[in-house]
């Protein structure tokens, strides 16, 4: 009798939050004989972009009480927190707005997290695979999986948990860096100033990056409008608006609708805040039952504001740029970059501020591009381009993200093996798809999708 085979892994690719969620919940779900190959380039597991900071000044951007990993457990996190020995020395702030937590702090939570998966029950299910995957190449029952440090794995399907892709790279200078990489940011002339593009949440994190690094000189940001991100702010609940179908007809019919709301909210001393966050579980219906050329307006002229209201800073983050602001450390502005000219030691910046005909010329020593999302059909990632060329995905609506049915399964030109996506990449198909609480309800979801799937081949 012919030894039967051990079940193909299945490959998660990316160890930030969404795949070390999704790695938890497929260990939860899958049967004990199927394991799960979580793939890094990092070489930290559970920490990904957002939460390997070693920084205090960078804080979680949703209070404790909303970063549980698990969506059927909501205190999970705060309870943690409080269970902490170390206690307030942990760079933990409470304001009035709430209690939010350092960045690092939360990726030791999740590096706990994965920990015990990899040892609860004794059984080796869990492989953390410290490499670059370069490639997925389809076979009859899933794929090979390479690596650029040359292993090939047989997988039975994978999920792409990759975090947002890098911006396309504009402008092109040979001063531009990656606000990610805090070490070249230490290596900047103390007083020369720097151009940041974008004045977004990225960007408030480079401030605190730069200062913390002993960068004294003058910071200008720059973005389309020139929005701050609000800071979150105590506030009470507000019910969940009952949409009719005319109020999601149009752009201009929901923006009227919203402002009403708003409005009312005001008046009965609860606010904008309780209003958007009353928001956040249509948000994803609304997205989707908007017509395309009305989505697309969106994402031309007001996604911009949705975003600094959307996505809030914690208080201590906002006070901190007011402060530079007042000591005119940082200027914030809304401005279009009309040319870069590389000299040797610095760039020289000619932008358009919005609204004047004059041009405004900066010569500065690094541009740090926090602009935030790239584009699929754009991206230099060799794993996605490896991925278009098959056919096995492409790009999202608007461009944005990888296009992906609601079962999170990617679609690409031609019909593929199992592949999945979670995460920022969804960001096309799902509106919320960037922070903790919706990945968390995504990689719960996608484990039993993924395990159904397995399930039913196994049956077939
Ligand atoms: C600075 C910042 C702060 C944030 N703060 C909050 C917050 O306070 N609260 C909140 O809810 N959300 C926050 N977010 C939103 C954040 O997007 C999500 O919370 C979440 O961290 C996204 O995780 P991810 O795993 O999808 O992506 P990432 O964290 O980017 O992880 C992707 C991982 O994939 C790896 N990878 C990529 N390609 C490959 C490959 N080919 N092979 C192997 N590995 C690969 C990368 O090395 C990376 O570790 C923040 C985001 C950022 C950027």
């Amino acid at each position: 009798m012919a030894a039967t085979q051990p079940a193909r892994p299945i490959a998660v690719i990316g160890a930030g939050f969404s795949g070390t969620m999704a790695a938890i919940q497929l260990l939860a779900t899958l049967p004990r004989d199927r394991a799960v190959l979580l793939c890094e380039r990092g070489g930290r597991f559970g920490r990904g972009l957002a939460y390997g900071t070693g920084a205090s000044a960078h804080l979680l951007n949703l209070r404790a009480g909303n970063m549980s990993a698990f969506p059927d457990r909501p205190r999970h996190f705060e309870d943690w927190l409080a269970a902490l020995a170390e206690g307030p020395a942990e760079g933990v702030r409470a304001t009035p707005a709430g209690t939010f937590a350092p960045r690092g702090l939360y990726g030791r939570y999740l590096t706990e997290l994965l920990t015990d998966a990899v040892t609860r029950d004794g059984l080796p299910r869990l492989h953390l695979l410290n490499d670059t995957v370069s490639d997925l190449a389809p076979d009859p029952e899933g794929f090979r999986l390479r690596t650029e440090g040359g292993q090939t794995h047989a997988v039975a399907g994978a999920v792409l948990a990759m975090g947002n892709l890098g911006a396309a790279g504009e402008p092109r200078s040979r001063h531009r860096l990656d606000p990610w990489q805090p070490e070249r940011l230490g290596r900047l002339h103390p007083h020369l100033p720097v151009l940041i593009v974008g004045t977004g949440l990225t960007m408030v994190d480079t401030v605190a990056t730069l200062r913390d690094h002993g960068f004294a000189g003058p910071i200008v940001a720059v973005s389309r409008r020139g929005l701050l991100p609000s800071a979150h702010a105590a506030a009470a609940p507000w019910p969940i608006p009952a949409l009719s179908a005319a109020d999601v007809a149009t752009l201009p019919a929901l923006l009227r609708r919203v402002r009403r709301e708003v409005a009312a909210a005001e008046a009965a001393g609860i606010g904008w805040r309780g209003v958007i966050d009353a928001l956040r579980p249509v948000t994803d219906t609304l997205w989707r039952s908007l017509p395309p050329a009305e989505r697309a307006r969106f994402l031309r002229h007001l996604r911009p504001f949705w975003d600094v209201h959307r996505h809030r800073t914690a208080p201590p983050a906002a006070e901190m740029i007011a402060r530079e602001i007042a000591a005119g450390g940082l200027s914030v502005g809304a401005a279009r970059i009309l040319s870069v000219v590389d000299a040797p030691a610095h760039a020289a910046v000619t932008l358009r501020p919005r609204g004047a005909g004059e041009t405004l010329r900066l010569d500065v020593q690094a541009i740090l591009d926090a602009t935030g999302i790239g584009r699929v059909g754009e991206t230099e990632d060799p794993l996605l381009r490896r991925l278009i060329a098959r056919g096995l995905v492409r790009p999202g609506p608007f461009g944005i993200g990888l296009d992906a049915g609601p079962d999170y399964r990617v679609l690409g030109t031609r019909p593929g093996p199992r592949l999945w996506t979670l995460g920022p990449l969804l960001r096309g198909v799902l509106w919320e798809c960037l922070a903790v609480p919706d990945i968390r309800n995504e990689a719960a979801d996608l484990a039993g999708i993924v395990a159904a799937e397995l399930d039913r081949a196994e049956a077939a």
